[in-house]
């Protein structure tokens, strides 16, 4: 004999659907059984909906929960730490606080970058996690931090086998032996690493679907093609989404067209030649690959996440958004590190994905606030092959949603749902977040974490990132000439592909 289903009935909000209309949503009921959407139409019946707790949705705009597809949870506790660096010198000053962290710093951590996603929208999110060591019980710390806080994960490890020293152009030579360990020397083989992470996935599986398991080379010029190619045939023999960075800084470009000669200086091509491209594989940020790569990446059906906010704060440039787009390619946003956004907040990054597409382009383009709000959702859902249970509230989807609060002044006069939620909310009008069909916040405030204890948990934590925070920055001021140095090459190499307005000024 089963139970009978718990049922919530979000009675009488505006329920907006990206196929339905944008501007004026219509008035409708969206009963959730258990974990799921079983029904959303106007007036259900009282047969239909006896014994569900009821949510007065009575002037609330419902919206699907979004997905934040690319995001670390290694740093929460840096944010505001750090400006005014680009890529490769903030990865030097931040990549030590992943070293050697205790388990109660990594449960604090990723239960507060949990709440941020959870109070600003992000009812699932992609965290490409660092673990130096790796451990299962760090693992245990991170999972169950989105446990408690009731946020859904797709968790990947990352990882490399060749040293950050000798992946940043230049950068090997400028430096003296000695202080080659302050940016990186480890270079850890990469079947053990493997070996790490199919354990944890057949440990800890995917507890009751809150979890989906994603494998993470951290970059191609990070990963011998063997390591690649192994990801490759483990991701495609267990049908695994992958997510990696490719091409986020010029630095980087420079560095495949000088290093990778067996692929022609392409990173597109090395990720190609060991099965990492396809609807399975997303690219995060993208920014500089060129025109014939962004073909390859729209013909193999490759997905990719913009991060604007970090890509603009780290001074990586503006991704071709809308050659990607032209393309056809699957998009989706991600807030990536909490050193270098601020903020988990997709609201912010849906808002700029709209506008950075007039850097290029004065003239109308198709990136409209539906198109944001498409790539918040079902482009982030599609990344971890969940396009058929995230992304939109419908019958048959997981009961991922939010309730918005239309007396908020973001939505006064009431014009356009899809257009005042992109560019006039911040997240501000949030007054209900379910996930799962469990109520995460309620009232504007997390039901199921307790934000003074968890406040507590972190200060407790933060002597110890203070003061290690602090010898990253004395080690940083040493490597930091010859950082600068790889920086004025890399301006200085004639590369013949932009992604400055105006070309870049150094
Ligand atoms: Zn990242």
């Amino acid at each position: 004999m089963t139970s009978a289903p718990v049922k919530t009935l979000i009675r009488g909000g505006r329920v907006l659907d990206l196929d339905g209309d944008l501007d004026q949503p219509t008035l409708a009921d969206v009963l959730i059984e258990d974990t799921s959407i079983a029904a959303v139409a106007p007036d259900l019946p009282a047969a239909r909906t006896a014994g569900a707790a009821v949510i007065d949705a009575a002037g609330r705009l419902i919206v699907p929960g979004l997905v934040n597809a690319h995001y670390h949870s290694y740093d929460t506790l840096a944010r505001g730490l750090m400006e005014d660096l680009p890529l490769e010198q903030w990865g030097t000053l931040c990549g030590p606080l992943a070293i050697g962290r205790s388990t109660e710093e990594i449960y604090a951590r990723t239960l507060l970058g949990a709440v941020d996603c959870l109070r600003n929208g992000s009812t699932t999110i992609q965290d490409m996690a660092t673990l130096v060591p790796l451990n299962d019980d760090h693992v245990d710390a991170i999972l169950d931090a989105y446990r408690d806080a009731g946020i859904r994960v797709i968790l990947s490890v990352s990882i490399r086998d060749l040293s950050q020293v000798d992946t940043i152009p230049w950068l090997a030579e400028l430096l003296p032996d000695e202080l080659k360990p302050l940016v990186g020397t480890a270079r850890d083989d990469f079947g053990p690493q493997i070996d790490f992470v199919t354990r944890q996935i057949a440990r800890i599986g995917d507890r009751g679907g809150m979890v989906r398991w994603a494998l993470s080379p951290s970059a191609p010029q990070r990963c011998t093609p063997a390591l690649l190619a192994a990801v490759g045939a483990l991701a495609r023999e267990r049908a695994i989404p992958v997510y990696t960075h490719c091409y986020e800084t010029r630095a980087q470009r420079v560095f495949a067209r000088d290093h990778l000669d067996a692929f022609d200086g392409s990173a597109v091509k090395l990720l190609e030649a060991s099965g990492l491209l396809g609807p399975h594989v997303t690219i995060a940020h993208g920014v500089w690959p060129d025109a014939a790569e962004l073909d390859r990446i729209a013909a193999t059906g490759t997905n990719v996440v913009l991060n604007m906010l970090s890509n603009l704060k780290l001074k990586s440039g503006v991704a071709p958004l809308l050659d990607y787009h032209a393309r056809g390619v699957n998009l989706a946003l991600g807030c990536d590190n909490s050193s270098c956004s601020d903020v988990q907040n997709l609201f912010e990054v849906m808002k700029l994905f709209c506008l950075m597409a007039a850097v290029s382009t004065p003239g109308p383009t198709p990136i409209t606030a539906a198109t944001a709000l498409r790539a918040a959702t079902l482009g982030g859902a599609r990344t971890a092959g969940l396009a058929d249970k995230l992304g939109a509230v419908r019958t048959g989807m997981a009961a991922d949603l939010l309730i918005l609060d239309l007396a908020d002044p973001a939505y006064v006069p009431f014009n356009s749902a899809v257009r005042q939620l992109v560019f006039a909310d911040a997240g501000r009008a949030i007054e209900t977040v379910m996930v799962n069909g469990r109520v995460v916040v309620r009232d504007r405030r997390m039901a199921t974490v307790d934000e003074a204890a968890l406040r507590r948990l972190v200060e407790r934590a933060m002597p110890t990132v203070r003061r290690d925070f602090a010898r990253s920055r004395d080690g940083f001021a040493r490597v930091r000439p010859a950082l600068e140095e790889v920086q004025r090459r890399v301006w200085a190499d004639p590369l013949a592909l932009n992604r400055f307005v105006g070309g870049p000024r150094f």
